[in-house]
This record gives C-alpha cells, structure tokens and sequence, in this order.
C-alpha cells in the first residue's frame, strides 16, 4: 500500500464507544483514515437511545458530538446491517485495513438463584429497552398491576428503573419514554418499589446526582432505615472514596427525613441478597433475602457474606439489576470467563494473549460494562493509539478490495434495505416531528419496518455512489 492510500477502517456498533473511536481516527492528522459504521438497528447511538433514562434529557445531548463525527466526508455509517447475519468478520477482512468492535454488553448477569425464571421476574436490561422503545423490547409485557416491586442490585440501573417505576405521569409525558410503557406506566398499581442492596451504603455503586435526585421526585418518598445503615457503616471500608462518602450523607440525610405522605415509595435497603425467588403458579410473589454481614477479603475489599437471618418482601414485579454481559461475535476470540472479547489494552488478542494484526475493540465489550458515557471517550483513545502505533509500524491487515465501492456494492446486494446517514436522519425528523405537538423531545419509532419505510422515503436509492450521500 502507498503512503498516501486511505486506510480503510469499519467500526462495528454505533454506540458512544464506537462514536468516539470514529471521532479520534478521523481526527488523525494524516487525514488518510476512512470509516465505515456499522449498526444493526436503522437507528444509532446505542445505549444514548436505548438505556439512558427518558428523563435525563441532558445526557442524551451528547449525540450532537457524534453528529459532528458523522458529518465528515470521510464517515459513512450502515444502519440495519449485522454482523452475523448480513456480513461477516471475513468480509470485513477481505474489505478492510482494521476493525474495530465497539459491540457493548447486551446481555445481562444472572443471579443463578431458584425461581428466577419466574413470570415476573424479569432483567432489568429488559425493563430498560422496554421504556426505551427499543425493537428487541417493543413487545415484553410488564404486569404491573401489583402494589410493589423489587429491584435487586444497587448500580444507576437500578436507580434508574426504580424511577421509571415511580416517576408521575405528569413528569413522564414530557419525555421520549417509548408510548407503550407511557400507557403501561399510566395505569400501573405499583406503590412502593424496593431496591436491595447485598453491600452497605459505602459500597453502593450508583453515583451522587442519581441518588439525590430520588429525593427530588414529585410524588415519591425516599425510606431508609438509619439503624440498617448505621449497622453497615459500623464497618469501616478503607477504599471508601468521594463518591462514596457523599452517598452515604445522602442516605442518612434520607433516614431522617420525615415522609412527606407521596403516593408512591422508594425503599432503599442494605446488607440483603437474594437467595429465593417465591411464587405461585409459575408467577413471582415475593423475594426471600438473607441478611449479609461485611467481612473484608486478603485484599480489604468487602464481601457481602450471608448470615442465617431470613426475611421475605412481598412483590409481584421483580428486576434484576446486577449488571450487563457481553456477547460473543462470530469468528473473534471471546474471554468466556470475563465475557469480553480477549484484548490488550485494545489489540484483539488470541486465547494465548497474541495480538491479532487490524482487530480491536472499545468501550463495554473491551473493558465491561463499567463507568459513565464519557468513559468511553478516554477507552476509545487508547485503542485508536495502538491502531495509530500499528499503522506507523505497517501492521495493518491486507485486504483484497479496499475500495469503498466494492464493499458498498457488496452490503446494497446483502441488504438493499440498509439505512444511511441520511436515513436515519429522515427517521429522527420524523420522530422529532411527531413529539412536537405534545411537547416532547420525539416519539420513537419501535418498529423495525415502519423505521425502514421512513428512512427509505429519505434517501435516494438508485444514485451512483459518490451523490447517494451514504455518510
Ligand atoms: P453496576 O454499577 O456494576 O452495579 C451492579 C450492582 O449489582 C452492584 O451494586 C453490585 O453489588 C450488584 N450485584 C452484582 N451481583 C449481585 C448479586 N449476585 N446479588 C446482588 N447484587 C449484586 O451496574 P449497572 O447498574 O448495570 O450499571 C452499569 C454501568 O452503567 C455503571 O457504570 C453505571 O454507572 C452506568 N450507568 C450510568 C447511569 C447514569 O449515569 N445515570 C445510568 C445507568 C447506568 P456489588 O457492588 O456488591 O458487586
């Protein structure tokens, strides 16, 4: 290859990791790299869409960042075509100088504990996509008809669902909640949701602003019992940080409020784990917990240990939000153990730990599913500097039609229905278009074939390539 060839790069996943990983090759000063996204949705952003919560509308503004990435000549994405099923890792090969897997986590953590296949009990990934409107989601049916709910685990997913379960509709209908849950959540009966944590306040990991802003919720009152909190804070946590100590002012600050009378509860609990899901005919009634005790490893981290104490909650709705799971791709070394696809700091590595030449990744399903958006930004840096060290030292892949013809030739013949840049921007009008009357940020399209048919109304199909505008 000539030194002033394009250097042909494909991201996979259209999430801020592969955003960002976008933004930083094709902020490189040789102005020599091309990318090619793809997403298997008509519809990118990843989690900004489909998991930040409908009423935290600020943080979704951070797409106007990747809309600058994706407004560069030199940026095409490919909405609606999946690895796996449209193409494949050889033909990323073959077409290629690098890849770049920015997949995520979609998966989630089971508990592996007895009757969580209960109706009723559900993960909270799942519950997420719902409100979200996400298409895999669309149809779950969430019986919300019992007074409480239980939520395990003590991370901002959990904080998050709890919200949306609590939330009034007053302040629910001013967001891009996707219409069904909107309904759904309307009329549901849930009065009181309880969130479980197995630690103590000090090892809680959700952040300061999202436990605070239980607090400021309309129609809620936030219960904390102080003697629970104080007895877990009896241990002292020598990793305890900032974050941490402003946590636990916030949750003593809770335990000595007076309830104001709200309608609806958020409970938030400590030292108990989950060792039984109760039901009756096949359907989740109550959740049995074991009280833990802290007790510090070698390491003096500290484990939630189970004493013999027993409670049970009664719920009718149970989610499980102990974190997310990443996904094998087809043909790319996969740590079973960590679910991640095997890495060095962002090479691709074979099971034996050996770099893989042109294969990297970035975001969840390089590091897992930790940290905030912005996380990514700084993960994406560090792969897109090993791809910059392994352009500077020719260790690229060879592949045997770089041209940006061939392989978009190749994706129009496997999926004449794939979704341009353009496209997706004809869904996102729409989408806008259909919010404004009632005042909200948009209402989502969920359907798949109903966003293929908008996004097909906006973009040409029968041009040559350099005026289809494929961006
Ligand atoms: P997370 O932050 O890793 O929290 C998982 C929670 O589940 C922890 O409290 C963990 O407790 C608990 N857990 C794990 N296994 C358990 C088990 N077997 N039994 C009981 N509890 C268990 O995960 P997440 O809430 O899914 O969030 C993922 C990432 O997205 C996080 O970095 C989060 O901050 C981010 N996020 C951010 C926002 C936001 O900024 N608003 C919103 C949503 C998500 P231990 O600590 O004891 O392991």
């Amino acid at each position: 290859m000539n030194d002033a060839d394009p250097i042909r790069i494909a991201v996979i996943g259209s999430g801020p990791a592969g955003f960002y990983a976008a933004g930083h090759l094709l902020a490189d000063r040789s102005g020599r790299i091309e990318v090619d996204m793809f997403e298997r949705l008509p519809t990118p952003w990843g989690l900004v869409r489909s998991g930040v919560a409908p009423d935290h509308p600020k943080i979704k503004s951070v797409t106007r960042v990747y809309e600058k990435t994706a407004a560069d000549a030199r940026f095409r994405f490919y909405g609606n075509v999946e690895l796996g099923r449209d193409i494949d890792r050889e033909d990323l090969l073959e077409h290629y100088h690098a890849i770049v897997y920015a997949t995520g986590t979609p998966g989630d953590r089971p508990l592996g504990i007895p009757g969580e296949d209960l109706e009723g009990s559900w993960p909270a990934t799942d519950f997420v996509g719902w409100y979200n409107g996400h298409p895999d989601h669309k149809d779950l049916d969430f019986d919300l008809t019992c007074e409480r709910a239980v939520v395990i685990g003590n991370g901002n997913v959990a904080l998050d669902v709890a919200r949306m379960l609590t939330l009034a509709h007053s302040e629910l209908a001013k967001t891009d909640t996707a219409d069904h849950a909107l309904e759904s959540l309307e009329r549901s009966g849930v009065k009181e949701v309880v969130v479980v944590g197995r630690r103590g306040p000090a090892q809680a990991a959700f952040t300061n602003p999202e436990l605070i802003e239980l607090g400021e919720m309309q129609d809620v009152d936030v219960i904390v019992d102080p003697k629970e909190i104080e007895a877990a804070l009896a241990i002292e946590d020598p990793n305890m940080d900032p974050t941490a100590e402003r946590n636990v002012k916030g949750l003593r600050e809770y335990a000595s409020r007076a309830r104001k009378g709200s309608s609806r509860r958020i409970v938030l609990r400590f030292l108990r784990s989950p060792v039984e899901l109760i039901g009756e005919e096949g359907k989740v009634t109550g959740v049995l917990l074991c009280k833990n005790e802290l007790i510090p490893d070698e390491h003096g981290h500290l484990r939630a240990t189970a004493t013999e104490e027993r409670e049970t909650i009664e719920a009718g709705l149970v989610l499980r939000a102990v974190g997310y799971r990443g996904k094998a791709l087809p043909g790319v070394p996969f740590d079973e153990r960590r679910s991640l696809i095997s890495n060095d700091e962002g090479r691709v590595t074979d099971l034996d730990g050996a770099h893989l030449v042109g294969e990297y990744v970035v975001g969840w399903i390089k590091r897992g599913p930790s940290g905030v958006i912005g996380t990514n930004k700084k993960d994406a840096q560090q792969t897109v500097n090993a791809i910059l060290e392994d352009i500077a030292a020719g260790k690229l892949l060879s592949p045997e039609s770089p041209e940006p013809e061939t392989v978009h030739e190749m994706l129009l013949r496997r999926r004449p229905d794939l979704v341009s840049y353009e496209g997706w921007e004809g869904i996102d009008r729409h989408e806008r278009a259909l919010g404004e009357p009632s005042g909200r940020p948009r209402v989502k399209l969920t359907d798949i074939d109903e966003m293929l048919r908008v996004a097909a109304a906006e973009q040409p199909s029968d041009e040559p390539l350099d005026t289809l505008g494929l961006r």
